[in-house]
C-alpha cells in the first residue's frame, strides 16, 4: 500500500538526499575559499541573501504584482515583493521599482520593448570599448531587433568622448541612448547624457549593473534624476541574488511593468525577490557605504600597484571597482593570462582592451575587479601583493613552479580571510 506521508528524501539533507550534487557543491565552496575572486562581476553573497534564495518561497506562483495577482495565497509574496520595492527605492533615491527581471539582460529587454519598436535606433557604448552584449552585439537580440548607433574611448585618453556621443546622438537620432558598461573604469557623466538625450528627443536609460553597489554606497554618481529609467543586475558589487531591477520614475516604470509581466515573464522568482529585499537591506545598512569605500580604494590599490609592476591600466587608472589590464608590457594574451592566473588560484576573465589587436576570444586584456575579495576582507596591503603575485606569474607564464610558489602564497591569505558562513 502506498503511503500517504511525505517521501523521506523530502525531509532529509541534500548531503543525504543526493550525495552526487552535494559533493559538486562542496567543491565549489571549496574553489570560493581556496581562491582569489577576481572577476569583476562577481560577488560572494551573504548566508542571509542565500537563505532566503534557499526558501520555501522558491514553491509560489505570484503572477501579477502585490495586491493584483493571477494566484490565490499570494499574501506573503506580495509582502515581501512589496518591502523590496520600498527598499530598494529608498536606497537609490527612487520613485518607483520593478523587482522581478530574472536578470539583468531581462531587465534590458523590458525596457528596450517598452521604448522601442523593431528598426527603431539604439545608441549604446561600444562593445569593443566596454559596452554589454545586450547594449547592441549582432549576436544578441538588441543588435538583430535594433538599429544600432554606438558611442565609444577617445584614442588619446581611453576615456569617453562626449563631443563625439552628441555628435552621433543628433546623427543617428536614437529613441533609447544608453549609458552604463560592462568594462569602463571611469564614471560617466549622466547628467551630459541626459542633456543630448533630451536634444535629440530620446530616453536615456542607465545600465547600471557594474556599478549598482558603488552607487548605493555613494561612491560612484547615481544616474537616478538623469535617466528616466535605470537597469541593473543585483548580484554584481550590489552584493544580492543573481537577477535584475529596474528603477526610474513612475510614469516609466508603471509602463515597464506591463512588459516585464505579462509581456515577457510568467511568474516571478519569489525566493530571489525575498533575496533582493535581503541584499537591499543589508545595502540601506551604514556598513555598505564603508564596504563600497574600500572596493574602490581597493581598485585604486591594485591599479597603482600593477601598474608600478609595469602593467598598463586602460584609461590610466580607475574611478570603480573595476579595471582593465593591457598585458601586451608582458608579452602575454588575455587567455593565457587567465589561463596560468585560474592555476596561481587567481580567477580573472580575460577581456579585449579599446582597438585590441587580438581576436576576441583571445584578447590583450584582462578585466580585474575588487568587489569580491573586498567583501571577503582584503585590504590595499593584500592588493599590492596580488599586483605582485600577477607580474610574478606572468613574466614566467610557463613555470608551473612559479605557478605553485604562488599558489602557496595565495593559500596563506585566503586562509587568513576565510569565506567564514561557508560550511
Ligand atoms: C552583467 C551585465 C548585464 C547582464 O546581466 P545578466 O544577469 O548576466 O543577464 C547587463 N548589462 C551590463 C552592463 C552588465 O554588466
Amino acid at each position: 500500500m502506498a503511503s500517504t506521508a511525505m517521501p523521506a528524501h523530502h525531509r532529509t539533507t541534500l548531503a543525504d538526499s543526493d550525495p552526487t550534487v552535494a559533493a559538486i557543491l562542496n567543491r565549489e565552496v571549496k574553489r570560493q575559499q581556496d581562491h582569489l575572486e577576481l572577476i569583476a562581476s562577481e560577488n560572494h553573497s551573504s548566508a542571509a541573501v542565500r537563505e532566503a534564495m534557499g526558501s520555501v518561497l522558491t514553491d509560489k506562483y505570484a503572477e501579477g504584482y502585490p495586491g493584483k495577482r493571477y494566484y490565490g495565497g499570494c499574501a506573503h509574496a506580495d509582502e515581501v515583493e512589496t518591502l523590496a520595492i520600498q527598499r530598494v527605492c529608498e536606497l537609490y533615491g527612487a520613485e518607483a521599482a520593478n523587482v522581478q527581471p530574472h536578470s539583468g539582460a531581462s531587465a534590458n529587454m523590458a525596457a528596450y520593448f517598452t521604448f522601442m519598436k523593431p528598426g527603431d535606433t539604439l545608441m549604446a557604448m561600444n562593445l569593443a570599448h566596454g559596452g554589454h552584449l545586450t547594449h547592441g552585439a549582432t549576436v544578441n537580440f538588441s543588435g538583430q531587433l535594433y538599429n544600432v548607433a554606438a558611442y565609444g574611448v577617445r584614442d588619446s585618453d581611453e576615456q569617453i568622448d562626449y563631443d563625439e556621443l552628441r555628435r552621433i546622438a543628433h546623427e543617428s537620432r536614437p529613441r533609447v541612448i544608453v549609458s552604463g558598461a560592462t568594462a569602463y573604469s571611469r564614471e560617466f557623466d549622466f547628467a551630459f547624457i541626459r542633456q543630448v538625450a533630451d536634444e535629440v528627443d530620446a530616453l536615456h536609460m542607465c545600465d547600471m549593473s557594474h556599478y549598482s553597489g558603488l552607487i548605493a554606497g555613494g561612491v560612484y554618481p547615481s544616474p537616478v534624476g538623469h535617466a528616466q529609467v535605470v537597469t541593473s543586475t543585483t548580484h554584481k558589487s550590489i552584493r544580492g541574488p543573481r537577477g535584475g531591477m529596474i528603477i526610474g520614475d513612475a510614469d516609466y516604470v508603471t509602463k515597464i511593468n506591463k512588459t516585464v509581466f505579462p509581456g515577457l515573464q510568467g511568474g516571478p522568482l519569489m525566493h530571489v525577490i525575498a533575496a533582493k529585499a535581503v541584499a537591499f537591506g543589508e545595502a540601506l545598512r551604514p556598513e555598505f557605504k564603508d564596504y563600497a569605500r574600500r572596493v574602490k580604494a581597493n581598485a585604486q590599490a591594485l591599479a597603482a600597484a600593477l601598474t608600478a609592476e609595469g602593467f598598463r591600466i586602460v584609461s590610466g587608472g580607475t574611478d570603480s571597482h573595476l579595471m582593465l589590464v593591457d598585458l601586451r608590457p608582458f608579452g602575454v594574451t588575455g587567455k593565457l593570462a587567465q589561463d596560468v592566473l585560474e592555476a596561481a588560484h587567481m580567477t580573472t576573465n580575460k577581456n579585449a582592451i579599446p582597438n585590441d589587436p587580438e581576436k576576441p576570444f583571445v584578447t590583450s586584456g584582462l578585466r580585474l575587479g575588487t568587489p569580491a575579495v573586498t567583501t571577503r576582507g582584503l585590504g590595499e596591503a593584500e592588493m599590492k601583493l596580488i599586483a605582485g603575485w600577477m607580474a610574478r606569474v606572468l613574466r614566467a607564464p610557463q613555470d608551473e613552479a612559479v605557478q605553485a610558489a604562488v599558489r602557496a602564497e595565495v593559500a596563506a591569505v585566503t586562509q587568513r580571510f576565510p569565506l567564514h558562513d561557508l560550511a
